[in-house]
């Protein structure tokens, strides 16, 4: 099987270069905004979305123009990659994957991206990139694999090479021969119907009041003076410090379970569907907008998303698999006598049937039946009576990035 992998290392650049990667940052973002202003403006004449090979003739006529000739200066391929991006955000929003493309602010998702060009000198910890020259890294594994992609990034002050690689790996055996449902909660982030758990993450929750802090720091100070800039880092890097531990936490529980289940079954949630309804709108603004907004941050803050793509690569990379089950009445059918109603989930923590009498804890009687549904969903599989899911088959498309 093909086995994508990226290989994320701290770089080292000299002065030069990290004011030419400033740049080249910035110019990403500027193409990326103009075109996607570009296509609003079409869209509003009504006339037709253009496709990436015409925005990337209007990039050139940019280029030519005298108020924006700089953008030469900026990789050619680099720009045409902020452009594929864009068209990603489309995809992405016509395929109900994700929100309408946004324009990017300066300070997120600082990035820039090379598909070719680039020479790794693994010996030397070095990495050319184009335009910019030989770059130090902190080499602190071996990259394996052919290199496909590189992307160079900005975050917490500091900046970051991702290498992308691909590779041929035999398709492994499982380990382990177990399979396991999972319930997906707040007050545990998730539950697996053998019993364990984990606990919630809520790194946002307890960076909150100092991040509020260095907002409320940020703002007293004249814009774009000297301090302003200080506690701007601060906030910064608050920011990047709740994404890594977002990121550690996920890893490590994703790899748990992918290490120790063959199959592992999860409710298939519309995390997008969730925070979007709970808006509303102006016809009809939504209900607890407050209540459920606070729920939804909480389902963004865990990770749900996230959480489930790594573990739809982690277990191929295991020889397991995901399998995505319709989240309907998992919370409420007995697993003792299957009998199914609202009644039985008398809290939020317990589950008593009305049947039967059979209790326990509701989180765990929801990862039984997501379990007891994933494989009802697999025996059709396998028989081949429905599609598999969107999630657990798309074996190498998946892009993980470490
Ligand atoms: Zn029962």
């Amino acid at each position: 099987m093909q086995r994508l992998q990226a290989f994320k290392y701290e770089l080292m650049p000299n002065g030069r270069q990290q004011r030419q990667m400033r740049r080249f940052v910035g110019s990403c973002r500027f193409v990326f905004n103009r075109a996607l202003a570009l296509q609003k403006q079409r869209h509003e004449q009504g006339e037709k979305k253009l496709g990436y090979a015409r925005l990337c003739k209007e990039l050139t006529a940019w280029k030519r123009q005298a108020e924006t000739a700089w953008l030469s200066d900026t990789p050619s391929q680099s720009l045409q990659q902020a452009l594929k991006d864009l068209e990603r955000a489309y995809v992405n929003f016509f395929e109900k994957r994700a929100d309408f493309p946004r324009f990017k602010k300066k300070g997120q998702s600082d990035r820039f991206r090379y598909p070719q060009g680039i020479k790794l000198d693994q010996a030397n910890s070095q990495i050319f990139l184009p335009k910019l020259g030989w770059l130090r890294y902190r080499n602190s594994r071996t990259v394996l694999g052919t290199v496909k992609n590189v992307t160079v990034s900005l975050s917490g002050g500091k900046w970051f090479v991702s290498i992308q690689t691909e590779r041929e790996v035999e398709q492994p055996l499982p380990q382990s021969t177990t399979a396991v449902g999972i319930d997906m909660g707040i007050a545990r982030f998730a539950t697996l119907s053998d019993g364990s758990h984990f606990e919630p993450l809520n790194s946002f929750k307890r960076h909150e009041t100092a991040l509020r802090k260095a907002q409320q720091a940020m703002s007293r100070k004249t814009k774009f003076s000297n301090n302003w800039k200080k506690a701007k880092t601060r906030v910064q890097k608050i920011h990047s410090r709740v994404k890594n531990a977002r990121r550690d936490y996920l890893h490590k529980a994703t790899t748990t379970i992918s290490q120790n289940h063959a199959m592992v079954c999860i409710e298939d949630l519309q995390v997008r569907n969730m925070s979007q309804s709970a808006a509303g709108n102006t016809d009809a603004p939504g209900k607890n907008v407050r209540a459920k907004s606070g729920l939804n941050k909480a389902i963004l803050d865990q990770g749900w998303f996230e959480f489930r793509r790594q573990l739809d690569y982690k277990l191929a990379w295991n020889g397991g698999y995901l399998i995505a089950v319709p989240p309907q009445n998992t919370s409420r059918t007995c697993p003792a006598c299957g009998h199914g109603s609202k009644d039985n989930r008398q809290t939020q923590a317990q589950f008593a049937c009305m049947g039967c009498g059979f209790e326990e804890n509701a989180d765990l009687v929801g990862a039984i039946n997501v379990l007891r549904a994933g494989h009802a969903r697999f025996a059709c599989e396998v028989s081949g009576a429905v599609r598999p899911p969107a999630a657990g088959t798309r074996r190498g498309e998946s892009a993980p990035v470490g």
